[in-house]
Protein backbone atom coordinates (compact mmCIF):
# COMPACT_ATOMS: atom_id res chain seq x y z
CA UNK A 1 0.00 0.00 0.00
CA UNK A 2 1.11 3.35 -0.73
CA UNK A 3 0.74 6.88 0.35
CA UNK A 4 -1.01 9.22 -2.78
CA UNK A 5 0.51 12.81 -3.08
CA UNK A 6 -1.75 15.30 -4.75
CA UNK A 7 -0.66 18.36 -6.27
CA UNK A 8 -1.35 20.78 -9.25
CA UNK A 9 0.93 22.68 -11.46
CA UNK A 10 -2.72 25.29 -11.10
CA UNK A 11 -1.79 25.51 -7.20
CA UNK A 12 1.15 27.47 -7.76
CA UNK A 13 -1.21 29.81 -10.18
CA UNK A 14 -2.81 31.84 -7.17
CA UNK A 15 -0.33 34.68 -6.08
CA UNK A 16 -1.32 37.14 -3.28
CA UNK A 17 1.15 39.33 -4.45
CA UNK A 18 5.00 40.17 -3.49
CA UNK A 19 5.52 39.69 0.14
CA UNK A 20 2.62 37.70 1.15
CA UNK A 21 3.58 34.62 3.22
CA UNK A 22 0.77 32.16 1.25
CA UNK A 23 2.96 31.88 -1.28
CA UNK A 24 3.28 29.49 -4.58
CA UNK A 25 7.49 28.85 -3.19
CA UNK A 26 5.97 26.88 -0.49
CA UNK A 27 4.82 24.50 -2.94
CA UNK A 28 8.18 24.10 -4.80
CA UNK A 29 10.18 24.18 -1.16
CA UNK A 30 7.93 20.87 -0.15
CA UNK A 31 8.73 19.45 -3.77
CA UNK A 32 12.90 20.18 -4.11
CA UNK A 33 12.83 19.04 -0.09
CA UNK A 34 11.16 15.51 -0.94
CA UNK A 35 13.10 15.11 -4.17
CA UNK A 36 16.64 16.06 -2.40
CA UNK A 37 15.56 13.74 0.83
CA UNK A 38 14.56 10.63 -1.53
CA UNK A 39 10.80 10.52 -0.03
CA UNK A 40 9.45 11.45 -3.51
CA UNK A 41 10.22 7.14 -4.50
CA UNK A 42 7.98 6.40 -1.51
CA UNK A 43 4.91 9.02 -2.84
CA UNK A 44 2.81 8.09 -5.51
CA UNK A 45 1.99 11.58 -7.53
CA UNK A 46 -1.10 12.66 -9.04
CA UNK A 47 -2.29 15.67 -10.36
CA UNK A 48 -5.81 16.86 -8.69
CA UNK A 49 -8.95 17.18 -9.98
CA UNK A 50 -10.67 20.06 -10.60
CA UNK A 51 -13.55 19.79 -7.30
CA UNK A 52 -17.20 19.34 -8.50
CA UNK A 53 -19.03 22.06 -7.03
CA UNK A 54 -21.96 19.68 -5.66
CA UNK A 55 -19.27 18.12 -3.53
CA UNK A 56 -18.18 22.06 -2.35
CA UNK A 57 -21.69 22.58 -1.63
CA UNK A 58 -21.65 20.00 1.14
CA UNK A 59 -19.90 22.21 3.20
CA UNK A 60 -20.64 25.81 1.91
CA UNK A 61 -24.20 27.46 0.87
CA UNK A 62 -25.12 27.55 -2.44
CA UNK A 63 -25.10 31.09 -2.13
CA UNK A 64 -21.53 31.51 -1.28
CA UNK A 65 -20.49 29.10 -3.98
CA UNK A 66 -22.29 30.82 -6.58
CA UNK A 67 -20.83 34.17 -5.84
CA UNK A 68 -17.34 33.50 -5.21
CA UNK A 69 -17.44 31.60 -8.82
CA UNK A 70 -18.33 34.21 -10.42
CA UNK A 71 -16.31 37.04 -8.80
CA UNK A 72 -13.55 34.45 -9.20
CA UNK A 73 -14.62 34.13 -12.86
CA UNK A 74 -14.58 37.55 -13.14
CA UNK A 75 -11.03 38.02 -11.79
CA UNK A 76 -9.56 35.36 -14.04
CA UNK A 77 -11.14 37.56 -16.98
CA UNK A 78 -9.49 40.99 -15.91
CA UNK A 79 -5.85 39.73 -15.53
CA UNK A 80 -5.84 41.73 -12.27
CA UNK A 81 -5.42 41.31 -8.52
CA UNK A 82 -8.50 42.28 -6.08
CA UNK A 83 -8.26 42.04 -2.28
CA UNK A 84 -11.42 40.32 -0.60
CA UNK A 85 -9.99 41.32 2.84
CA UNK A 86 -6.60 42.15 4.52
CA UNK A 87 -4.92 39.31 4.17
CA UNK A 88 -6.74 37.57 1.15
CA UNK A 89 -6.26 38.20 -2.36
CA UNK A 90 -7.96 36.82 -5.51
CA UNK A 91 -5.95 36.43 -9.11
CA UNK A 92 -6.61 35.23 -12.32
CA UNK A 93 -5.01 31.91 -11.17
CA UNK A 94 -7.07 31.71 -7.90
CA UNK A 95 -10.72 30.16 -9.15
CA UNK A 96 -8.61 26.99 -10.89
CA UNK A 97 -6.24 26.44 -7.80
CA UNK A 98 -9.19 27.01 -5.50
CA UNK A 99 -11.14 24.00 -7.59
CA UNK A 100 -8.00 21.72 -7.37
CA UNK A 101 -7.18 22.26 -3.99
CA UNK A 102 -10.94 20.75 -3.27
CA UNK A 103 -10.53 18.31 -5.44
CA UNK A 104 -7.29 16.90 -4.63
CA UNK A 105 -8.99 16.28 -1.05
CA UNK A 106 -11.67 15.18 -2.59
CA UNK A 107 -10.05 12.67 -5.14
CA UNK A 108 -7.77 11.52 -2.30
CA UNK A 109 -10.53 10.82 -0.08
CA UNK A 110 -11.82 8.57 -2.63
CA UNK A 111 -8.83 6.41 -3.72
CA UNK A 112 -8.00 6.50 0.30
CA UNK A 113 -11.87 4.69 0.58
CA UNK A 114 -11.63 2.68 -2.63
CA UNK A 115 -7.91 1.07 -1.43
CA UNK A 116 -6.10 2.31 -4.11
CA UNK A 117 -4.17 3.84 -1.42
CA UNK A 118 -3.54 3.07 2.55
CA UNK A 119 -3.22 7.32 2.96
CA UNK A 120 -2.86 10.56 1.36
CA UNK A 121 -1.16 14.07 1.25
CA UNK A 122 -2.67 17.22 -0.65
CA UNK A 123 0.20 19.81 -1.21
CA UNK A 124 -2.37 22.23 -2.33
CA UNK A 125 -2.79 25.96 -1.60
CA UNK A 126 -4.79 27.98 -1.19
CA UNK A 127 -5.57 26.27 2.49
CA UNK A 128 -8.77 26.03 3.52
CA UNK A 129 -9.52 26.09 7.26
CA UNK A 130 -10.52 29.86 7.76
CA UNK A 131 -13.39 29.47 5.24
CA UNK A 132 -16.70 29.33 7.06
CA UNK A 133 -19.33 28.11 5.34
CA UNK A 134 -20.27 31.48 3.72
CA UNK A 135 -17.30 33.48 3.87
CA UNK A 136 -13.52 33.33 2.53
CA UNK A 137 -10.77 34.76 4.86
CA UNK A 138 -7.63 34.13 6.58
CA UNK A 139 -5.80 32.79 2.66
CA UNK A 140 -8.71 30.83 2.53
CA UNK A 141 -11.59 30.05 -0.35
CA UNK A 142 -12.83 26.78 -0.32
CA UNK A 143 -12.65 24.52 2.86
CA UNK A 144 -10.47 21.28 1.12
CA UNK A 145 -10.59 19.43 4.54
CA UNK A 146 -14.64 20.19 5.20
CA UNK A 147 -15.50 19.44 1.58
CA UNK A 148 -13.65 15.89 1.70
CA UNK A 149 -15.33 15.07 5.12
CA UNK A 150 -18.66 15.26 3.99
CA UNK A 151 -17.99 14.05 0.94
CA UNK A 152 -16.78 11.02 2.74
CA UNK A 153 -20.08 10.49 5.34
CA UNK A 154 -22.58 12.23 2.57
CA UNK A 155 -21.24 10.47 -0.77
CA UNK A 156 -19.49 7.73 0.25
CA UNK A 157 -21.61 6.62 2.93
CA UNK A 158 -19.21 7.10 6.20
CA UNK A 159 -20.84 7.19 9.64
CA UNK A 160 -17.95 9.17 11.53
CA UNK A 161 -14.69 10.84 10.65
CA UNK A 162 -12.21 12.62 12.44
CA UNK A 163 -11.12 16.51 11.38
CA UNK A 164 -7.75 16.87 12.99
CA UNK A 165 -6.59 20.75 12.84
CA UNK A 166 -2.77 21.31 14.28
CA UNK A 167 -2.45 24.66 12.36
CA UNK A 168 -0.81 27.15 14.80
CA UNK A 169 -4.27 29.22 14.10
CA UNK A 170 -7.66 28.33 14.92
CA UNK A 171 -9.91 26.14 12.24
CA UNK A 172 -12.31 28.56 12.81
CA UNK A 173 -14.08 27.97 9.23
CA UNK A 174 -13.84 24.65 9.85
CA UNK A 175 -15.54 24.68 13.03
CA UNK A 176 -18.55 26.62 11.79
CA UNK A 177 -19.15 24.01 9.27
CA UNK A 178 -18.74 20.97 10.85
CA UNK A 179 -19.86 22.10 14.80
CA UNK A 180 -23.02 19.90 15.51
CA UNK A 181 -22.29 17.46 13.10
CA UNK A 182 -22.97 14.25 15.89
CA UNK A 183 -21.11 12.54 12.66
CA UNK A 184 -17.94 14.62 13.22
CA UNK A 185 -15.16 14.84 15.93
CA UNK A 186 -13.04 17.50 15.52
CA UNK A 187 -9.76 17.91 17.83
CA UNK A 188 -7.58 20.71 17.13
CA UNK A 189 -4.88 22.90 19.04
CA UNK A 190 -4.01 26.55 18.20
CA UNK A 191 -2.12 29.56 19.61
CA UNK A 192 -4.48 31.40 21.58
CA UNK A 193 -4.81 34.72 21.65
CA UNK A 194 -3.92 34.60 17.86
CA UNK A 195 -5.68 35.29 14.57
CA UNK A 196 -8.61 34.70 13.99
CA UNK A 197 -8.98 35.37 17.36
CA UNK A 198 -12.12 32.34 17.97
CA UNK A 199 -12.19 28.81 19.30
CA UNK A 200 -11.41 29.04 23.32
CA UNK A 201 -15.08 28.45 23.72
CA UNK A 202 -15.97 25.27 21.46
CA UNK A 203 -18.74 25.53 18.89
CA UNK A 204 -20.62 22.04 19.42
CA UNK A 205 -19.87 19.17 21.94
CA UNK A 206 -18.22 17.81 18.91
CA UNK A 207 -15.65 19.55 18.92
CA UNK A 208 -12.17 19.80 21.35
CA UNK A 209 -10.08 22.74 21.27
CA UNK A 210 -7.04 23.01 23.01
CA UNK A 211 -6.11 26.67 22.94
CA UNK A 212 -2.50 27.07 23.79
CA UNK A 213 -0.30 30.19 25.24
CA UNK A 214 2.23 31.61 23.00
CA UNK A 215 5.83 30.32 23.94
CA UNK A 216 4.15 26.53 24.42
CA UNK A 217 6.90 23.90 23.18
CA UNK A 218 6.13 20.50 22.29
CA UNK A 219 6.81 18.72 25.29
CA UNK A 220 3.87 20.63 27.28
CA UNK A 221 1.96 19.97 23.84
CA UNK A 222 2.54 16.27 23.62
CA UNK A 223 0.73 16.16 27.01
CA UNK A 224 -1.84 17.80 26.24
CA UNK A 225 -2.85 16.13 23.34
CA UNK A 226 -1.94 12.72 25.34
CA UNK A 227 -4.70 14.07 27.74
CA UNK A 228 -7.35 15.35 25.49
CA UNK A 229 -7.16 14.27 21.74
CA UNK A 230 -6.44 10.97 22.13
CA UNK A 231 -9.30 9.35 24.40
CA UNK A 232 -11.73 11.39 22.56
CA UNK A 233 -10.79 10.00 19.45
CA UNK A 234 -10.34 6.75 21.20
CA UNK A 235 -14.26 6.92 22.17
CA UNK A 236 -15.30 8.49 18.97
CA UNK A 237 -13.61 5.57 16.99
CA UNK A 238 -13.65 7.31 13.90
CA UNK A 239 -13.54 5.76 10.64
CA UNK A 240 -11.70 7.82 8.45
CA UNK A 241 -9.08 10.82 9.90
CA UNK A 242 -8.62 14.01 7.98
CA UNK A 243 -5.67 16.26 8.74
CA UNK A 244 -5.63 20.00 8.33
CA UNK A 245 -1.97 19.63 8.43
CA UNK A 246 -0.56 23.58 9.06
CA UNK A 247 3.05 23.61 9.86
CA UNK A 248 3.14 27.43 11.16
CA UNK A 249 3.53 25.97 14.74
CA UNK A 250 7.23 25.63 14.19
CA UNK A 251 9.33 27.34 16.10
CA UNK A 252 10.92 29.10 12.97
CA UNK A 253 8.15 30.51 11.64
CA UNK A 254 7.04 34.18 12.37
CA UNK A 255 3.12 33.92 12.56
CA UNK A 256 3.34 32.29 15.40
CA UNK A 257 4.94 31.99 18.30
CA UNK A 258 4.79 28.25 19.27
CA UNK A 259 7.70 26.51 19.57
CA UNK A 260 7.24 22.70 17.77
CA UNK A 261 9.38 21.02 15.79
CA UNK A 262 10.16 18.26 13.17
CA UNK A 263 10.14 15.73 15.81
CA UNK A 264 7.15 16.94 16.90
CA UNK A 265 4.85 16.71 13.67
CA UNK A 266 6.58 13.05 13.43
CA UNK A 267 5.23 12.77 16.97
CA UNK A 268 1.65 13.56 16.35
CA UNK A 269 1.68 11.61 13.32
CA UNK A 270 2.58 8.48 14.34
CA UNK A 271 0.02 8.92 17.15
CA UNK A 272 -2.59 9.62 14.77
CA UNK A 273 -1.65 7.14 12.56
CA UNK A 274 -2.20 4.68 15.63
CA UNK A 275 -5.52 5.98 15.90
CA UNK A 276 -6.07 5.57 12.02
CA UNK A 277 -5.04 1.93 12.67
CA UNK A 278 -6.77 0.85 15.11
CA UNK A 279 -9.93 2.35 14.14
CA UNK A 280 -9.96 3.51 10.51
CA UNK A 281 -8.37 0.77 8.38
CA UNK A 282 -5.05 3.11 8.66
CA UNK A 283 -7.33 5.48 6.24
CA UNK A 284 -5.73 8.88 6.51
CA UNK A 285 -6.30 12.00 4.35
CA UNK A 286 -4.15 15.04 5.33
CA UNK A 287 -4.62 18.35 3.48
CA UNK A 288 -1.89 21.28 3.74
CA UNK A 289 -2.91 24.26 5.79
CA UNK A 290 -0.08 26.91 6.64
CA UNK A 291 3.32 26.90 6.91
CA UNK A 292 5.38 30.19 6.24
CA UNK A 293 9.18 29.42 6.87
CA UNK A 294 9.72 27.91 3.76
CA UNK A 295 12.81 25.73 5.29
CA UNK A 296 10.58 24.62 8.27
CA UNK A 297 7.73 23.84 6.28
CA UNK A 298 9.38 21.38 4.01
CA UNK A 299 11.33 19.75 7.09
CA UNK A 300 7.91 19.04 8.45
CA UNK A 301 6.23 18.04 6.17
CA UNK A 302 8.83 15.34 4.99
CA UNK A 303 8.40 14.33 8.59
CA UNK A 304 4.84 14.02 8.29
CA UNK A 305 5.02 12.06 5.11
CA UNK A 306 7.89 9.57 6.69
CA UNK A 307 5.63 8.62 8.73
CA UNK A 308 2.28 8.21 6.58
CA UNK A 309 4.79 6.24 3.98
CA UNK A 310 6.18 4.45 7.09
CA UNK A 311 9.73 4.47 5.19
ZN1 LIG B 1 -2.08 28.87 10.14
Amino acid sequence: MTTAFFSHPDCRRHDMGAGHPECPQRLDAIDDHLLATGLDIALERHDAPLVDLKDVELAHTHHYVAELKDLLEQIEASGERRALDPDTAACPGTWRAALRAAGAAVAATDAVLDGRAENAFCAVRPPGHHATRDEAMGFCFFNNVAVAARHALDVRGLKRVAVIDFDVHHGNGTEDILAGDERVLMVSFFQHPLYPYSGAVPKGTNMVNLPIPPYTRGGELRELIEANWLPALEAFRPEMIFISAGFDAHREDDLGQLGLVEADYEWITLRIKGVAERHARGRIVSCLEGGYNLSALARSVAAHLRVLTGV
